[in-house]
């Protein structure tokens, strides 16, 4: 069995899908492994550690390799090197990507999208979309106070009292809850706001208050599988109205909402911003599903009268040594699955849940239900 690790031909990826620890681990389960030089460079991680680990380091990696894995979806020119047959593990984006899928199909691979893996104890570490989303979380509060001109903690000094900044996390899943908790670190005054009503005591437990209208609507607002519904109209409105005067008085706005499949909610509309003080700053961690904020660009930091709209994308990636270990943890785990201890060769079951939920395609054909061609 041969594992190979892609280098990411797409230059605003910093990050890579193996570390020198999950090398050795695949070394344990009788792999060769090879990588491709330079993978790991932007990660902070040079080749000569992945040799050290045991890894191959050549431009040909991923000929014949039985497993390529990879942080982002392969591009046709990525296809066109690998074998047939062989598995394509990565997060693959897949949604509103149909097109790019049946390309995956039609190069004869079987491509599994490490985002689609169910949220169930046995694969929690296995949950990419967790371990970066806690990443992307701490860092949205670190952009925030970098260009924020004040300080977050309240400092009682002979010259004078500096107050503590004012945040408020919209959002509250994996990113949100690690923004409230790097914001209370760094000595915030912290608020947040959800429509699953069991945040309301995540947030508390954090030290930070919960804001949001506490309706019948707001009671059942939550997904058997612990996600959020999409809000009528009517509670988006009186939703806005209580947070439109809340946010008023922040300094700070992180906002992170996200509903699985579906763009992500407006929360923050442009006259909002502009009730915000000179000097405030917001990031939006959901810019890449259209985001939370009216003005935002992807990629972008917005000026709007002083008000600063923080819109990068891939935030994770700006942790990239930290997103890349636990991101290859993630891999590791799941890879685990696919091979038979005693003989040590790959051994897919394709009736496994974990490998049901995150297969896309297999043998020339896109298989995952939500995916399928609308001729189909
Ligand atoms: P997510 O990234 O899908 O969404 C982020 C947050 O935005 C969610 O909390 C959501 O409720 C919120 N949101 C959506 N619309 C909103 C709106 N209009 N206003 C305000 N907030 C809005 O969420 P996530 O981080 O993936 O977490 C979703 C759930 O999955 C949580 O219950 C989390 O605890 C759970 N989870 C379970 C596991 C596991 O069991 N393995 C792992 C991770 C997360």
């Amino acid at each position: 069995m041969k594992i190979a690790i892609a280098k990411e031909i797409d230059e605003s990826e910093p990050r890579v899908a193996a570390s020198p620890d999950t090398v050795k681990k695949f070394k344990a389960l009788g792999a060769d492994v090879a990588i491709e030089p330079g993978a790991g460079t932007k990660s902070g991680v040079p080749d000569s550690d992945f040799t050290a680990a045991g890894a191959l380091v050549s431009p040909e990696a991923v000929k014949d390799a039985d497993i390529i894995i990879k942080v982002r979806r392969p591009e046709a020119s990525e296809l066109a090197r690998y074998k047939r047959g062989a598995l394509v593990i990565a997060i693959m984006d897949p949604y509103g990507n149909e097109a790019a899928l049946k390309k995956i199909a039609d190069a004869g691979v079987s491509a599994f999208a490490m985002e689609l893996m169910p949220r169930i104890t046995r694969a929690q570490v296995m949950d990419v979309l967790s371990s970066q989303a806690n990443l992307a979380g701490y860092r949205a509060v670190i952009e925030a106070a970098e260009a924020f001109g004040r300080a977050f903690p309240m400092m009682m000094t002979a010259a004078g009292t500096v107050p503590a900044a004012k945040v408020f996390v919209m959002g509250v899943g994996v990113a949100g809850l690690q923004a409230i908790a790097t914001a209370r670190r760094l000595g915030a005054a912290v608020t947040a706001t959800d429509v699953r009503p069991a945040t309301k005591e995540q947030v508390e437990s954090l030290g930070a208050k919960f804001l949001a209208v506490e309706d019948e609507e707001f009671k059942n607002a939550q997904t058997a599988g612990g996600y959020a519904k999409e809000m009528s109209k009517e509670y988006q409105a009186k939703q806005a109205a209580l947070t439109a005067e809340h946010i008023k008085k922040q300094d700070i706005i992180i906002t992170t909402a996200l509903i699985p499949g579906r763009p992500a909610p407006r929360l923050v509309t442009a006259e909002m911003v502009r009730s915000m003080k000179p000097g405030s700053v917001l990031v939006d961690l959901a810019v890449e599903r259209g985001g939370n904020i009216e003005g935002v660009q992807a990629g972008k930091v917005v000026d709007l009268n002083g008000v600063k709209i923080i819109g990068f994308t891939n935030v994770a990636g700006r942790v990239a040594a930290s997103a890349s270990s636990l991101y290859a943890r993630n891999l590791f785990s799941f890879i685990e699955t696919l091979v038979d201890k005693t003989t040590k060769a790959l051994a897919v079951n394709w009736d496994d849940e974990l490998v049901k939920a995150t297969a896309l395609t297999r043998d020339g054909a896109v298989i995952h239900p939500n995916f399928q061609p609308k001729s189909a």
